[in-house]
């Protein structure tokens, strides 16, 4: 082992997400040794969510950090441990092993590696974007709406996640308004239903055929007021750069106290790049899928995907911790076989060979 490396695992998990946790429980139980880094959102995207009704064996449902906190303490009762940080990069060795560099300089070896590493919530790139995101601007109504009682409050989006925050967003709002660039909700039937419900009795308005286009205001005073697009046929910003349909789109500013974007999610593989790792064109991992085991193989000996890295469909804390369930299996059948052949790195060999 080269002398700045921290330590050497048999599997290390990037991710303390739904999935990641998962991974770490049965890793941990195989006695795979875990180690699982937390990155920059420790416990995922279930800590910004109050209440999760629809993870099995929760009648009543549990807030999202709490079923978070219940899966690291089961995860740490196996053994399993895990550590503040964030990986920067992983590259495969000669010896058919992994480097694991962390952003703060520390390095790992690891015989195995599960990215479980979950997506980031998508921003549109509108003028005001950067300069007001915290200042009025958020990507997570459960986290921030508080903080915008009696406000107006506009979220941009028209899946779950967007009806959901909208939804949310009512207990504090004055009016929430929902901008959607077409007609038609993408999302659940359920999350429609409840949205038209309060559709009904005012608390929430549609913006259909909409767009945000910039974003007013300053950090000191929050958010102003927003330009809104609208077209009869949808999609207006792409008819506003078509000079044939331009003068149809209608341009107006809308008074809001807050915006919250809902528009969904960029997979976290950037780290992954060293390992030369299959992704699609969105950056979502690549895996083996189908039947049968080896289903989070990503094509990368030893490198495992699980959670919404991988899953752009479903993207559910049940099918993450599945997943995560999956990438464990085949991590412990990878490593077992590897230590059958005696193919595992060896530590102690390496430091001899480094000595003489
Ligand atoms: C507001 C909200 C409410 C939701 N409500 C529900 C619900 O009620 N029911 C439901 O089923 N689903 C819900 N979801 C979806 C659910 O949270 C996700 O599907 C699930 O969290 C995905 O889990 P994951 O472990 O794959 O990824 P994530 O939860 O995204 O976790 C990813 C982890 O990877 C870490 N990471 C990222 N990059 C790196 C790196 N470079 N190095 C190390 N670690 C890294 C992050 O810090 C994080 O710990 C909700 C999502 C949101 C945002």
């Amino acid at each position: 082992m080269t002398d700045d490396v921290v330590e050497h695992r048999r599997l290390i998990i990037a991710g303390t997400g739904i999935a990641g946790l998962t991974a770490g429980i049965y890793a941990a139980r195989s006695n795979n040794d875990p180690l699982i880094i937390e990155g920059d959102e420790p416990g995922g995207q279930l800590t910004l969510t109050t209440d999760v009704e629809n993870y099995p064996g929760f009648p009543e449902g549990i807030s999202g950090p709490e079923l978070i906190n219940n899966m690291k303490t089961q995860a740490t009762k196996f053994g399993a441990d895990t550590r503040n940080g964030i990986v920067a990069d992983v590259s495969k060795e000669p010896a058919g092993h992994f480097r694991v560099e962390l952003t703060d300089g520390d390095a790992y070896t690891a015989d195995a590696v599960i990215a479980a590493s979950g997506a980031s919530a998508r921003t549109l790139g509108v003028p005001g974007e950067d300069e007001l995101m915290g200042y009025g601007l958020s990507t997570c109504a459960t986290c921030d709406g508080a903080f915008f009682r009696g406000e107006d409050m506009l979220v941009v989006g028209g899946g779950d996640a967007a009806m959901e925050e909208a939804n949310f967003l009512t207990k504090f709002a004055d009016t929430v308004y929902i901008a959607h660039r077409r007609e038609e909700f993408r999302a659940e039937d359920v999350w429609i239903d409840r949205t038209m419900e309060k559709v009904e009795s005012g608390e929430i308005e549609l913006l259909l055929n909409t767009e945000l286009t910039e974003i007013h205001g300053t950090p000191e005073d929050g958010i102003d007021h927003v330009t809104l697009v609208e077209h009869p046929d949808g999609h207006p910003t792409e008819k506003l750069d078509d000079p044939a349909t331009a003068d149809e789109v209608e341009e107006y500013d809308f008074d809001v106290g807050a915006v919250f974007f809902a528009i969904g999610h960029t997979p976290n593989t950037d780290f992954l790049e060293g390992t030369g790792v299959e992704t699609d064109d969105e950056g979502y991992l690549i895996t083996e899928g189908g039947r049968g085991g080896n289903q989070t193989d990503t094509g990368v000996d030893g490198l495992f995907g699980a959670g919404d890295v991988v899953d752009f469909h479903y993207q559910q804390a049940v099918t993450a911790a599945g997943m995560g369930c999956e990438a464990a299996l085949d991590a412990d059948e990878y490593l077992t076989e590897r230590e059958r052949a005696g193919e595992l790195y060896e530590v102690e060999a390496d430091a001899a060979a480094a000595d003489d």
